[in-house]
């Protein structure tokens, strides 16, 4: 069949595959171009399938070639609806993988449970021995808890209404926004899902288990920003689901002494992800964000941010962590410079829907969503026949 994007608001229901599998070869193809480096040898990534979780999983199997093993919440084909853009990334990135004797296994299934816990470290124990990094990248809208209840994220302002602007990237208009404040349960429920508290778990069976090696290490991800989020995401519910994250890393970091273990958060650059389209005023940032970091060159994409945060920062030629005085690595470095926010600042209460596109990369964020589904992919013949099943070779 031939197979066309279908937007439906913050996503696309359709994915192609072809287009997935090119988008993981060029992550792969960048990886090697840097070439080797000397890091993490057997890898879980939890959340591997998409965004900074997929491109983790890449950097480690083709830059340090590690044995890796992804968790994932994704959909195979059905029928004539496709499978997930993160079904298609998988079964490519483990296709690549066995070509070059890379051991790769995905588990499908949500990792919030206990039952994915266990799944995992037997899969570990028979096919690993033990693991040596953990990289923890889920991004959830919802999370069933071990106390039984399912808790919901929201993204909003604490203590008083938000209202600026934003932009509605279908008509290319500023228009704009007001958010009311979070309610007490709404920020409870939010840090249940996107907090700490799901990776501590991780860690805790992992380590009850025995499956973690001497000097393990562990990563979860975290975002800061600009000030002109604030309200919205870091003085927000997420804001503070993110500072109880970083909490968790010390907790955990204690927790692992025995093994001379340690876990670390790494604040990333804001890139267009299927999680970051969904957060209101975000994209306009991303969009202004992107043309500046464009022009003077220093712009990164995924792949590109996991693999300087693994070859430079956490895995380097002193197997020393960079980290900044709070104890957190840092990859949101370039967006932070003072010379890029200070344009940000001047050019904020300038953008209106006259000057959006000589302020903001409008074309560069559209390319880059409609990329996470594999479309408008250099190199791929959308006008050919293509069948959406395609196997992840270690899924069933
Ligand atoms: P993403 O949506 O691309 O990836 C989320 C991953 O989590 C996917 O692999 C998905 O399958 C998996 N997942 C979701 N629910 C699951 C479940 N119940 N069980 C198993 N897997 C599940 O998101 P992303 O933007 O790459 O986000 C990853 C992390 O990076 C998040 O913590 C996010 O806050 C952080 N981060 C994102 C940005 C950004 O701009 N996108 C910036 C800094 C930090």
């Amino acid at each position: 069949m031939i197979i066309e994007p279908k937007v439906r608001g913050f996503i696309c229901t359709t994915a192609h595959p072809a287009g997935c599998a090119q988008n993981v070869k060029n992550q792969i193809a960048f990886v090697k171009g840097k070439g080797e480096f000397k890091g993490p040898k057997k890898v879980l990534v939890l959340g591997a399938s998409t965004g900074y979780g997929l491109s983790s999983r890449i950097a480690a199997a083709f830059g340090s070639r590690a044995a890796t093993i992804g968790v994932g919440f994704e959909k195979p084909a059905s029928g004539s609806r496709t499978a997930s853009a993160g079904w298609y990334n998988t079964a490519a990135f483990e296709q690549e993988a066995q070509k070059e004797g890379l051991y790769a296994k995905t588990l499908i299934g949500d990792a919030f449970s206990q039952e994915m816990k266990e799944k995992v470290i037997d899969l570990i124990r028979s096919g690993l021995g033990k693991v040596d990094f953990v990289v923890y990248s889920i991004a959830a809208p919802r999370r069933t808890a071990p106390d039984g209840n399912t808790y919901s994220s929201v993204l909003k302002p604490i203590g008083r209404a938000y209202s600026d602007k934003t932009i509605d990237l279908k008509t290319r208009a500023i228009v704009p926004v007001s958010v009311q404040p979070a309610s007490e349960q709404e920020i409870h429920d939010t840090i249940k899902v996107m907090g700490g508290e799901d990776w501590a778990l991780w860690m805790d069976a992992l380590a009850n288990a025995g499956v973690l090696e001497q000097n393990a290490r562990t990563v979860a991800y975290s975002y800061i920003g600009p000030e002109v989020t604030y309200p919205l995401y870091r003085s927000g519910t997420i804001g503070m689901a993110k500072e109880d994250l970083e909490a968790t890393a010390k907790k955990i970091s204690e927790r692992l002494a025995g093994i001379s273990g340690s876990a670390y958060v790494s604040v990333n650059k804001a890139l267009v992800t299927q999680s970051s389209a969904a957060i209101p005023v975000v994209p306009l940032y991303i969009t202004l964000l992107f043309r500046l970091m464009k022009e003077k060159g220093i712009h990164e994409d995924c792949i590109a941010q996991m693999d300087r945060l693994f070859r430079e920062k956490l895995f380097n030629l002193e197997n020393m962590p960079v980290l900044d005085g709070e104890g957190r690595l840092r990859v949101d470095d370039w967006e932070l410079r003072p010379e890029i926010q200070r344009e940000i600042e001047k050019n904020w209460p300038a953008v209106c829907t006259e000057n959006l596109e000589e302020l903001a990369d409008i074309k560069g964020y559209w390319k880059d969503f409609y990329n996470l589904f594999g479309f408008e992919v250099d190199g791929v013949d959308y006008s050919a026949d293509i069948s959406p099943e395609m196997a992840i070779p270690s899924v069933n």
